[in-house]
């Protein structure tokens, strides 16, 4: 041993040699050598690395163990955090790339579901390099170019669904298993359908024998089969029906309904008319014909009798005169000939000049015949001929069906209809009144609550009729309130000129 840092230079002689020391040996063999073990000379455990120096000899360094595990421990301290840093690291990178992934994936999901609901206006917009994006483009083209093919597909289907709801008739259509496939609304309301019908045979969607027979035909012989069906129920309808066979792939029938249940009233009605008419007409006719040749027989035997079928005659042709005028007068209203030509009007004098009218019948029933119409009313907006008609009737009814010793009052008053100044019109009688179940059907034509008192007393059943027609056309609906033993008050509302365009 040449040197030791450890030990002083004159002791060094009497160390004794190191040349088979397993680090040196192996320096010496392989030019470094290392070893642990506890020292001779400190005795604590050693870590020994030996080299060769350029002279020749051995240099040896010797370090506590202590300090080489400390050493190891700090590093695989530092191994230790760098991992769990490149762990968090990591784990935070995924979460942002499997957040952004995770974004483009529910575009492109949100985009197909779209797509696959019919809208193709819905787009995934993905700008990125990758893959995802690639296909995002991809999925916009194609919704781009399915939305470029669909447009004219849509608008051919939107016009034949809004051609089919605004169609007044009903459309049913029948598929090739016999089941309703489609229905239109106006349908569904014609028979109070629920939405629930498409899938059901048309027999169990409208319970109806006729129908059902119809159907059966069409599909039995490939031809057409119409027929009127009546249906009962909630809503009791007249309906046309037309069930045609389609022609072409897929098979099925087609259905139309037109609803003549108003046709079919009106049909009635005018029947009836006619009927009541020439009724009303033949009775004077019948009595003047009759009168007439008991007349030529009395003028040769009974002059004195004369006069009096000549009365009947006066009479009945009076009676056929009001008729034949009221019935004119009906027709003009109803077919719009009757023109009426709105002005502004005080009510006051309007009135006057009708109760004026009927001053002396009047009189002679010791009926009160008054006015009660305020100075300050204003102008009313309104067709005097066909206003001074409707008070003409209305006070020629409260006279004729009234007893002695009562009171009639044209009232008006001033009202709002419809948030504008108006006018309200009443005649009110202390009469007999009329039955609540009459007041219904008292406004149509040849309706009477008593005929053969209505006929005594002249009446042609038309009068209301009249009125009604004429209030509809002045603006106000006529109205009726009555009370049996007390009276009646017939009522109507005209608009007041200063805020009507005249
Ligand atoms: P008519 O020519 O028979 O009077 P209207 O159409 O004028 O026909 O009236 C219909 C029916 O209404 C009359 O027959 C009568 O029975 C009843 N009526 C109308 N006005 C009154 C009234 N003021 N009081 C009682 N009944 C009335």
């Amino acid at each position: 041993v040449l040197g030791d840092s450890e030990v002083p230079r004159a002791r060094i002689p009497s160390i004794e040699s190191h040349r088979h020391r397993p680090e040196v040996e192996q320096a010496f063999a392989s030019g470094r050598g290392s070893a642990t073990r506890l020292s001779d000379t400190i005795h604590v455990r050693l870590l020994y690395v030996a080299a060769p120096m350029k002279n020749g000899a051995i240099a040896r360094v010797a370090l506590p163990l202590v300090e080489v595990e400390r050493a190891e421990a700090a590093i695989r301290r530092s191994l230790l955090v760098a991992s769990i840093l490149a762990l968090v690291l990591a784990a935070v990178m995924s979460l942002v790339i499997a957040h952004f992934t995770s974004r483009a994936i529910g575009d492109l999901t949100h985009v197909a579901n779209a797509m696959a609901r019919g809208d193709f206006d819905a787009r995934a917009k993905l700008s990125g390099a990758d893959e995802l994006s690639d296909l995002g483009r991809a999925l916009d083209q194609l919704a781009g170019s399915l939305s470029v093919t669909m447009q004219p597909l849509r608008a051919e289907r939107d016009r034949v669904e809004r051609i089919l709801s605004g169609m007044q008739e009903g459309v049913l259509l029948i598929d090739a298993s016999g089941r309703v496939a489609f229905v239109t609304a106006a349908l569904r309301q014609m028979l109070l359908l629920g939405a629930d019908c498409v899938g059901k045979t048309p027999f169990e969607a409208i319970h109806n024998d006729e129908l059902e027979g119809l159907v059966e035909g069409a599909h039995a012989t490939g031809a057409t089969q119409a027929a009127e069906l009546e249906l009962a129920g909630l809503k009791p309808r007249r309906l046309l029906v037309r069930v045609v066979p389609l022609v072409g792939e897929p098979t099925g029938l087609l259905a139309v309904f037109v609803d003549v249940t108003d046709i079919r009233r009106l049909e009635s009605m005018r029947r009836d008319f006619v009927a009541n008419a020439s009724h009303e007409l033949r009775t004077p006719v019948t009595a003047v014909r009759s009168a007439a040749e008991t007349l030529r027989f009395a003028m040769e035997n009974d002059p004195e009798a004369a006069g009096h079928f000549l009365e009947i005659i006066e009479r009945n042709a009076e009676r056929l005169q009001h008729l034949v005028e009221d019935l004119l007068d009906l027709s003009r209203i109803e077919s719009h000939e009757y023109r009426l030509t709105f002005g502004a009007h005080e009510i006051a004098p309007l009135v006057a000049r009708v109760i004026d009218l009927f001053r002396e019948r009047a009189e002679k029933k010791r009926i009160r015949l008054t006015a009660d119409v305020p100075a300050e009313l204003g102008p009313a907006r309104v067709d005097p001929r066909a206003f001074e008609q409707v008070l003409t009737n209305l006070i020629d009814n409260a006279l004729k069906y009234s007893p002695e010793r009562t009171t009639v009052v044209v009232r008006a008053r001033a009202t709002e209809r419809r948030g504008k100044p108006a006018i309200r019109l009443s005649v009110v009688d202390t009469g007999p009144g009329i039955e609540e179940r009459h007041l219904p059907r008292l406004f149509e034509r040849f309706y009477r609550v008593d005929t053969g008192r209505s006929r005594e007393l002249g009446g042609t059943g038309l009068g209301l009729s009249i009125v009604k027609h004429l209030c509809d056309a002045l603006g106000g609906p006529i109205q009726v309130e009555s009370t049996v033993g007390s009276g009646t008050t017939f009522s109507f509302t005209l608009a007041r000129a200063d805020d009507a365009a005249v």
